[in-house]
């Protein structure tokens, strides 16, 4: 029997297409404006191989024009452009793409262009702002020029045309502003800018507009000075990303003002990771350390994440994925050709990639803040004053999955050092008969200090770690071991041979002296002991079972 076909309903698909693939109508722009880039790049290739085209990269260009009186929206290219076959094919049938055949064709080549387009939607979703749309294109090599002309759903006509060059132009007809739906803002120079800047910021040819200027008219005097505006053509995209370039041709002054602008931090970050990576997964990361922790840290409101480009086209604002929780400060961006995109390019098709990415992010971070404690002691302090009590959140975290990785990384204050220091410095001067890695906790050191439990192995010239931070205590407990020391709390130190038994003997010498504190004290004591552990200090307060004070205090910290 002879197999059907199966007949898209294309105005029904036309119709999802335009209202729930994507979910922000500003995107059509960065799909229009990818199209024209990939035609420039499809003429720029054949301009390898074909020396009658006769330009080369620096020749092409993407222009936007808005005429709002009219509300049209105008994008144009001088790339390779479509006859009408080229029209049938690519703009009359849905979800099928010229670039995607294209980098078919090239095969390996592909990998020396940038061409973005691969599901032949993105066209289509001009049609969320424009209630008409005209293509007049001309094709590299052909004598005809041709007007693709649609109203969305209802079909489409093609008809022959005058364009003097070769290229394309994109006439967007932009639809009124309703109640509920504004369209305007689509017109207005501002936002436009904005949003090449946001989107379409790293497409390698120029996307040039005409903007309004002002300047002081000639010849205004001095103390009245007058001004007027003018238009004048503006290229609006950065063009080279600057983590495509080599890191030894950028000053750190340029890593700097992009880490600035780029996550509108006032301070310069205080440390710029570039990573290349080919193999398996190709891409560029460009990762900073903050120099400050941003204000609301701490809160709900900050959202990890790392900007996620494919091509220079931004995919991902804060792609979340890509980095461990314990490293939540981190901000950047990563680019990579090798994503696989859903068809809105709104989101990751499957994240095999963005795993591989990830975990050679959390390594590579890891390596960076470690060779920063060896060589840059100072700096380091100042990264755990800011950043150093999520790197005990992530030991604790997940029953301590993570330890191994960031152990090396804490620092605790030292009784002796009277500095933070690291677990293996700790380890290093522990006495040859020290059994364990001592700590105290309480709510400043100085309280630590003056805490009667402490007294005995100060006076010994024990060192004792201080944990000021209601997470300190869970993190030696998550640890549990370092270089196979455990941590014990003060309140635990072992006690010398008998001399429990001496104290609980004086105890029953002055049993009413206890009884008399115990009745004073209440339901507010379980019970009044003897200690083994005091020094000059006449009294101590201890944990009964079960959770410690500072325990208690984590829990109720991390309650919410
Ligand atoms: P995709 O870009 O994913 O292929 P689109 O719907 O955005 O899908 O575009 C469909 C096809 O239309 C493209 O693959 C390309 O062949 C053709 N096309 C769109 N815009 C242009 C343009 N400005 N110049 C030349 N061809 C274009
Ligand atoms: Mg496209």
């Amino acid at each position: 029997m002879a197999k059907k076909q199966f007949k898209a309903e294309s105005k029904r698909l036309l119709d999802l297409m335009i209202n729930s693939i994507y979910t922000h109508k500003e995107i059509f722009l960065r799909e229009i404006i990818s199209n024209a880039s990939d035609a420039c790049d499809k003429l720029c290739y054949q301009a390898l191989t074909d020396d009658s085209v006769g330009m080369s990269r620096k020749d092409f260009k993407i222009e936007i024009k808005a005429d709002k009186e009219q509300r049209i929206l105008t994008v144009s290219d001088n790339g390779i452009g479509m006859d009408r076959e080229d029209l049938e094919n690519n703009l009359g049938v849905i979800a099928s793409s010229g670039s995607y055949r294209f980098k078919q064709e090239v095969g390996d080549d592909a990998k020396d262009t940038d061409v973005i387009g691969q599901f032949g939607v993105g066209f289509y979703s001009a049609f969320m702002v424009a209630d008409h749309i005209t293509v007049v294109t001309k094709k590299y090599g052909a004598d005809t020029a041709w007007m693709w002309q649609s109203a969305g759903a209802d079909g489409y006509t093609i008809t022959a045309c005058e364009r003097d060059s070769v290229g394309t132009d994109i006439i967007m007809h932009i639809k009124p502003d309703t109640d509920d739906e504004k369209y305007s803002e689509f017109l207005e120079s501002w936002r436009l800018q904005e949003l090449v800047r946001k989107y379409s910021d790293y497409i390698r040819f120029p996307i040039r507009m005409e903007v309004s200027k002002t300047r002081r008219k000639e010849g205004s005097p001095d103390d009245k000075p007058e001004y007027e505006t003018y238009q004048e053509e503006e290229t609006l995209n950065s063009m080279v990303p600057i983590w495509q370039r080599r890191k030894s041709s950028v000053k750190p002054e340029e890593y700097n003002k992009f880490y600035r602008d780029k996550f509108h931090d006032y301070a310069d970050p205080q440390k710029v990771i570039a990573v290349s990576a080919e193999g398996a997964v190709t891409y560029k990361a460009l990762l900073f350390i903050p120099g400050a922790t941003p204000f609301d840290y701490y809160t709900k409101e900050y959202e990890k994440g790392l900007q996620l480009y494919s091509n220079g086209v931004l995919i991902m604002d804060k792609c979340a994925d890509l980095l461990p929780e314990h490293f939540r400060f981190v901000r950047g961006v990563v680019d990579s050709p090798d994503l696989s995109l859903n068809i809105s390019r709104e989101l990751l098709q499957h994240d095999r990639q963005l795993k591989v990415i990830a975990s050679n992010l959390e390594k590579k971070i890891k390596s960076e803040l470690a060779k920063m404690l060896r060589d840059d002691r100072e700096g380091y302090e100042k990264f755990w004053k800011n950043f150093g009590r999520q790197l005990k959140y992530g030991v604790v975290a997940e029953y301590g999955a993570h330890k191994d990785l960031l152990q090396d990384l804490l620092l605790f204050y030292s009784s002796t050092e009277k500095k933070p220091v690291t677990l293996a410095e700790y380890v290093s001067r522990m006495k040859e008969d020290q059994k364990y890695i001592y700590y105290a906790a309480g709510d400043s050191l100085e309280k630590i200090d003056r805490l009667p439990q402490t007294e005995g192995l100060r006076e010994s010239g024990t060192e004792i770690l201080y944990f000021t931070e209601e997470v300190d205590e869970f993190c030696a407990q998550i640890l549990h071991t370092y270089q196979n020391k455990e941590f014990r709390s003060v309140l635990d130190q072992e006690i010398e041979e008998g001399a429990e038994k001496k104290a609980e003997e004086a105890a029953g010498a002055h049993k009413a002296a206890f009884d008399f504190v115990k009745e004073t004290l209440g339901d507010q004591v379980k019970e009044v002991k003897a200690s083994a552990r005091l020094k000059s200090h006449p009294v101590c307060l201890t944990a009964g079972e079960g959770l410690s004070f500072e325990m208690e205090k984590y829990f109720q910290a991390v309650q919410p």
